[in-house]
């Protein structure tokens, strides 16, 4: 009995210690996830309706970085990015375009249907919610073909909001000297390893980074350039390894990362300026309904 009342006296005074001080944290989150109801309102108002939908996968990074690598790197770049000019952040999104590794342990490949259907989905419940402008970050080049046909393919119906597409920041005043290929220093090499140096380094194995080859097999250079065939990729780097991921260094990885935290800041910044498209939007989707009514 002195026992359960000690104890339900312990519990009253947590409930009283805890709502002694100050329970509205001081600044607002930029993660969707960790707002209340109330803090998300006023955060889409900080925002001024502009969003980030930071966009990943979940596929295989050469021999030392993890499957979920450009979901962590895209997501570090979006959210320090948002703490400088506040926009809120979409929780984890990763259900993008990876047919071409497939063939590699731990990738999860959506058809192509979903795909699409999910970021519609998606996009329209967060202008649902207030999300009037919406930036999708892409943290992973296989999306480069996906996404712009997403934001083209808005203009099929009226949508009261703008979806806007960035991909990677990379090059720019001040770039340290890299060790390797730029040609091919595409997935997983020293650019994209470096970064991950600065994003997630406990994830990093740096030491398995020439367990396999990254070069370039150049399977299908008898096609011209400008011939487009899917297996392009496959064709060129069968281990999903482009790069040399061994060179990697933090100095590159910083410079990377203030690069691309600085091209999603400008975005935001010109994105909370943008009337324009979407006034255009609606002129078209309104001419749209009856194109003989189009000046000519
Ligand atoms: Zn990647």
């Amino acid at each position: 009995m002195y026992r359960s009342l000690l104890a339900i006296n312990a519990l009253c005074v947590s409930v009283l210690w805890s709502q002694a001080p100050a329970t509205k944290p001081a600044q607002l989150s930029v993660h969707w996830e960790e707002l209340t109801a109330a803090d998300f309102k006023d955060g889409i108002g900080k925002a001024q309706g502009t969003c980030l939908l930071p966009f990943g996968i979940m596929e295989k990074h050469g021999p030392h970085l993890p499957l979920g690598n450009d979901l962590l790197n895209v997501r570090y770049v979006a959210l320090n990015a948002a703490q400088q000019e506040y926009a809120i952040v979409f929780p984890e999104y990763y259900f993008g375009q990876i047919f071409e590794a497939k063939h590699e342990p731990g990738t999860v490949a959506y058809t192509r249907g979903l795909q699409l259907q999910l970021l519609q989905e998606t996009t329209d419940e967060m202008a649902r919610n207030g999300c009037k402008k919406i930036i999708i970050v892409n943290g992973h080049g296989g999306n480069n073909s996906l996404l712009p046909f997403f934001a083209q393919s808005q203009l099929e119906a009226p949508h009261d909001y703008v979806v806007y597409v960035l991909g990677i920041t990379r090059a720019g005043p001040g770039e340290p000297k890299h060790k390797s290929n730029p040609a091919t220093d595409m997935h997983a090499g020293e650019s994209e390893t470096s970064l991950s140096m600065i994003a997630r380094p406990d994830l990093v194995h740096l030491d398995r980074a020439a367990q396999e080859s990254g070069a370039d097999q150049g399977r299908l250079k008898g096609l011209p350039e400008g011939l487009y065939t899917g297996i392009w990729w496959y064709a060129r780097f069968p281990n999903h390894y482009a790069g040399e991921g061994a060179v990697a260094s933090r100095e590159l990885g910083d410079f990377e990362a203030k690069t691309w935290i600085n091209g999603v800041v400008q975005a935001i910044r010109a994105v909370k300026a943008d009337s324009e498209s979407l006034r255009l939007q609606n002129e078209f989707s309104e001419r749209s309904k009856d194109p003989l009514k189009t000046p000519q």
